[in-house]
């Protein structure tokens, strides 16, 4: 029985855990051969090994997305076990919670340099094969309602995340001509280790119980005080993967209970 993505290639960055793993296993079950890149190279073989014990095909890859000789050497080794890049998720990232005066100038650098340097570097390595005889390809950005919404003490993060959305327009204007497709698919919360951690923090940063951090300032404006689950996102970077031509390209997909609706 053939699949959508059946002969595709895709790199996932950061997934040895969260939504970039639940988006290997998806794009997996559609066919494609998965590269679980991550800067937790055990979490990342963990992940291809149950790929493949589910009879997908997978590849663990140590990744640094903020160090350009890393993210090259990586996506050189994909291409060399599993064939050239078709398909490109930059999803890694971090969070951190703090109010600008008390921002640490470091964290501020070391979050935009996972988030913005990872998704560029990335990119720019999985181009040149997208490109070589108009093979084309998809490109999709993990971006968040952070993209289009800002909330207090996540300066980097909603700064990083609205970001995304230049390059994803700079790179559908760039690669439509030689059928490469970018978007960015922008979460609400979701329960992955990033926002478990985020709870306790906020709670203590803003003088409230856990309970209101959960049902006020991450619930409060979706329309039905529900979590997106790691399905949801899944689901949406496998249409977008599979959506067979630039008609939709340089889009930013929210997926966030009416959390924003842009
Ligand atoms: P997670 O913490 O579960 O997973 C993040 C992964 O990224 C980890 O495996 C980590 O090792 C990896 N990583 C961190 N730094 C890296 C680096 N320099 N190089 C390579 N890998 C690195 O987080 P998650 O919730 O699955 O988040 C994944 C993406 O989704 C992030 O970009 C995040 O901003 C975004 N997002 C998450 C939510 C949410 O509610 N969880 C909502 C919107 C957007």
């Amino acid at each position: 029985m053939s699949r959508s993505l059946d002969g595709q290639v895709a790199v996932i960055t950061g997934a040895a855990s969260g939504i970039g793993k639940e988006i290997a296993f998806t794009l997996a079950r559609a066919g494609a051969r998965v590269a679980i890149a991550d800067l937790n190279l055990d979490g990342a073989q963990a992940v291809a090994a149950q790929v493949k014990a589910e009879g997908g095909t997978a590849l663990g890859v140590a990744m640094d997305v903020t160090d350009e000789a890393a993210v090259n050497a990586g996506i050189a080794q994909v291409a060399a076990e599993l064939g050239p890049v078709d398909i490109l998720i930059a999803n890694a990232g971090i969070q951190i919670v703090a109010p600008i005066q008390d921002f640490a100038f470091a964290d501020w650098k070391r979050l935009l340099a996972i988030h913005l340097d990872g998704a560029f570097l990335t990119t720019k390595a999985v181009l040149p094969a997208m490109y070589a005889g108009k093979r084309g390809g998809t490109v999709i950005y993990m971006g968040s309602a952070h993209s289009h919404e800002a909330s207090p003490l996540k300066s980097a993060y909603v700064t990083a995340k609205h970001g995304l959305l230049g390059l994803a327009r700079t790179l559908a204007k760039e690669g439509g001509p030689r059928g490469v497709r970018s978007h960015v698919v922008c979460p609400g919360f979701v329960r992955t280790p990033l926002v478990d951690k985020q709870i306790p923090e906020q709670a203590a940063t803003l003088g409230i119980s856990e309970d209101e951090v959960v049902k006020r300032v991450m619930l409060g404006s979706t329309v039905d005080g529900t979590f997106t689950t790691l399905e949801d996102v899944a689901q949406t970077v496998k249409f977008l993967c599979e959506f067979p031509s630039a008609a939709l390209t340089g889009q930013s997909i929210l997926v966030s209970h009416g959390w924003h609706m842009g």
